[in-house]
């Protein structure tokens, strides 16, 4: 049996290695394929704007990780999957068949769901937007406002509240201080990692003096202002805003593939509900009935019980591995360090759930310890 895995993220990598640590004796081949040759841990992109990371601190090549573990490398770009015939095309027209597929390639910005936010706003999204805005920040000019937010359609808004408060640090540190709005669809602030991190984020807006807006969609965005949903035109000089999702662009070409703007409905198995050797992980996946944050943790969890998954049925027993949501995770503060924030399912009763949060210089040194284990670990 082939088992084939798209990308090589959070998501595709972990299924990878799982697979290919629990296949090493076995006849079935496990194959990666990614566009690019490198994995990125794209949390740390956060601080390439300001200096603290280069690309290739937080980098490495997937090839000689992926061989350790017994895994074939393929560096090719999709575009298109036939699950009817059970295969993969890519860009140069070669072809390849699976017996089981999972997809993990991400999510990717949808521009074109807001008049003028491409090119008008800045991201830090992938490496070479991160890079783009380290030269936008250098040369920034403090007399004009800067405006930080997250749009509706975004499951991420965790990374904007990062970049917010990383900025504003960075602008203090080097004595400029222009106003800063922060804004999000969301009824409050980070409202879905629960009411101990809202208070926590109030508490240090109003700190340092960032005004904010919650609730509110951008509609449109032109080279001087930001149009909201409720009437508000707000001026801008710079700014960073998460754009909507939508999910790879060899999703929309592949015809016999049902999908919401490029994301594919999964089952808690993270299988698709269409085709059943087809499985989906992280960024590009729809789990109904989840409130889920996409996270590159959310998308490492998925990646092991895919794998799991697979390698039940490729035992001949039934699947028995389920995802549920819940988030751990580690906020930057800027100058008053960071947030830990742990929000689980209550499994003693259905209805609740257990959730703490924390800020200060412990969570800040935290992450910074998370990033270099991960990459000594993968890399
Ligand atoms: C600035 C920033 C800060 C973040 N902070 C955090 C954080 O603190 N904690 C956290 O848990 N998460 C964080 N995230 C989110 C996290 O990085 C994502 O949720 C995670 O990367 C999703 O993993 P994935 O494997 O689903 O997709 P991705 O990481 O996007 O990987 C997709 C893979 O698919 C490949 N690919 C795409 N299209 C094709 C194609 N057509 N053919 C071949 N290959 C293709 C790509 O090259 C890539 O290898 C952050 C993200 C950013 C950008």
């Amino acid at each position: 049996m082939r088992i084939v895995i798209l990308g090589g993220g959070f998501g595709g990598l972990n299924t990878a290695l799982r697979l290919g640590e629990k296949m090493r004796e076995s006849n079935h081949e496990v194959v990666l394929i990614a566009d690019k040759s490198n994995f990125i841990f794209r949390p740390s992109l956060l601080w390439v704007p300001f200096g603290q990371r280069k690309i290739e601190d937080i980098s490495f090549l997937l090839a000689p990780t992926l061989d350790k573990a017994g895994v074939k490398f393929i560096q090719k770009q999709v575009s298109k999957i036939m699950p009817r015939e059970n295969r993969i095309v890519f860009h140069d027209q070669s072809a390849l068949d699976y017996d089981y597929a999972v997809i993990a390639t991400g999510a990717f910005p949808d521009y074109a769901k807001i008049e003028g936010l491409r090119g008008n706003t800045s991201s830090i999204y992938f490496a070479e937007d991160a890079l783009k805005t380290k030269l936008e920040i250098e040369s920034l000019d403090s007399q004009k406002p800067i405006i930080i937010g997250v749009a509706q359609g975004n499951p991420s808004s965790w990374m904007s509240y990062e970049f917010l408060f990383e900025l504003d640090a960075y602008l203090k540190q080097k004595r400029r201080n222009p106003s800063i709005t922060y804004f999000t669809y969301e009824k409050d602030l980070l409202n879905h990692g629960g009411k101990n991190v809202t208070e926590i984020l109030k508490t240090h807006m109003q700190e340092k003096g960032i005004a904010y807006h919650c609730d509110v969609n951008l509609q449109k965005v032109d080279e001087e202002n930001l149009f909201f949903s409720n009437g508000v035109a707000i001026p801008y000089g710079f700014s960073l805003i998460l754009p909507p999702y939508k999910g790879a662009e060899f999703i929309f070409s592949s015809k016999e593939l049902n999908h919401q703007n490029g994301l594919i409905t999964v089952n808690t198995f993270l299988q698709s509900v269409q085709w059943e050797n087809i499985y989906v992980v992280g960024d590009a996946n729809l789990l109904p009935n989840q409130q889920v944050i996409k996270t590159g943790r959310a998308a490492e969890l998925q990646g092991h019980i895919a794998a799991e998954n697979i390698l039940l049925r490729l035992k001949g027993k039934s699947q028995t591995k389920e995802y549920e949501d819940s988030l751990l995770g580690l906020m930057e503060l800027g100058t008053n360090g960071g947030m830990f924030v742990f929000r689980y399912p209550n499994s003693k009763s259905s209805s609740s759930i257990m959730e703490w949060a924390m800020d200060g210089t412990v969570p800040h040194l935290m992450k910074i310890a998370f990033e270099k284990y991960y990459l000594w670990k993968l890399r």
